[in-house]
């Protein structure tokens, strides 16, 4: 769009007196606009709701509601939407009125009465200018927030997996301490190791090895799905859970069934010294979490069950 070929305009005029109503409808008309008029504040507002005028061209004193009413109701309906309409107060001399009130109201600018038709004009361009920049800059506004919060989601997300990677696992450990002391609930965290891993890249190659990864994950997010359990890639071939709300007898029960329904899955391991289907070796720690339990102290007594139960034969989950 642009200004020497304007595309018309749908222009909203309200005053309570109709002659000037109708010479500013007839010029506006005349330069190609669509011309919607209104002789209240009340009924203005309505048909801004209805129309969604481009602009609007309004007096200041009329009779129950005023001008300043009338651009406070459509900014406040314009909060919502993050739109922008650019309102124009018309006033007369003999009217005790200031710019800095139309301002303060949320008014763009004004016009004198009587106006006149190269004046309009001009003032047309110029707010149609305005509401250009004012549209482009709230566009750029929202990529840009749309930016910020793909760039915070890949931050904390791995892109294999799609799960949280260790830094979203980390802040995720921290907010669940804190969630299950508050609510003094037990809370269980796990360390899953994919058992020869390196055979199965050395094996079927390292496309292979991310597909399995990739199904691993999708596994493990099926198996802990209530709406507190995370899931996260931590490692190469490591996955850690963090279960709020979990007692170690809920951190067994899961642990023996992420075991049976990787039996059943039974991904084929071409050269695997456990078995002939991939398995995972794991490590859990449960705590009812106090002040002074820490995230590392939780990670360390689970990965030291992890190297108990790769250290007394691999696919089974010791508990700390
Ligand atoms: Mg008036």
């Amino acid at each position: 769009m642009t200004d020497s070929h304007p595309q018309p305009l749908r222009i909203l005029v309200v005053d309570d007196d109709e002659s000037v109503r109708g010479s500013i409808a007839y010029h506006l008309d005349r330069l190609g606009h669509q011309v919607i008029e209104a002789s209240s504040a009340a009924w203005a507002l309505e048909l801004f709701e209805r129309h969604r005028p481009h602009m609007v061209l309004s007096d200041i004193v009329m009779p129950e509601h005023d001008g300043y009413w009338l651009a406070n109701g459509i900014r406040q309906r314009e909060t919502q939407t993050g739109a922008w309409t650019p309102i124009i107060f018309l006033s007369s001399l003999s009217e005790a009125t200031s710019v800095a009130d139309g301002i303060a109201a949320g008014g763009d600018d004004y016009l004198t009465k009587p106006v006149h038709p190269l004046v309009l004009e001009a003032k047309l361009h110029a707010m149609r200018r305005l509401a250009r920049m004012q549209r482009e800059l709230h566009e750029i506004t929202q990529e840009l927030q749309r930016a910020n919060a793909e760039l915070q989601r890949q931050a904390v997300h791995d892109a294999l997996t799609g799960l949280l990677n260790r830094r979203g696992f980390n802040e995720q450990l921290q907010e669940s301490i804190a969630l299950c002391r508050r609510t003094q609930k037990p809370l269980t965290v796990m360390i899953c190791d994919v058992d020869h891993f390196k055979q199965y890249n050395d094996a079927l190659g390292h496309q292979s090895g991310d597909d399995c990864l990739r199904i691993i994950g999708s596994m493990l997010r099926q198996l802990a799905r209530r709406p507190l359990d995370s899931v996260a890639r931590y490692g190469g071939e490591e996955f850690a859970l963090v279960l709020p709300d979990t007692p170690r007898s809920g951190a067994r029960t899961l642990a023996n069934a992420i075991t049976r329904v990787f039996a059943s899955a039974a991904l084929p391991h071409p050269n695997s010294a456990t078995a002939s289907h991939v398995t995972l070796s794991g490590g859990f720690t449960t705590c009812n979490p106090d002040a002074d339990c820490q995230p590392d102290q939780l990670l360390r007594a689970a990965d030291a069950a992890l190297y108990d139960a790769k250290a007394t034969g691999r696919n089974r989950f010791v508990g700390a």
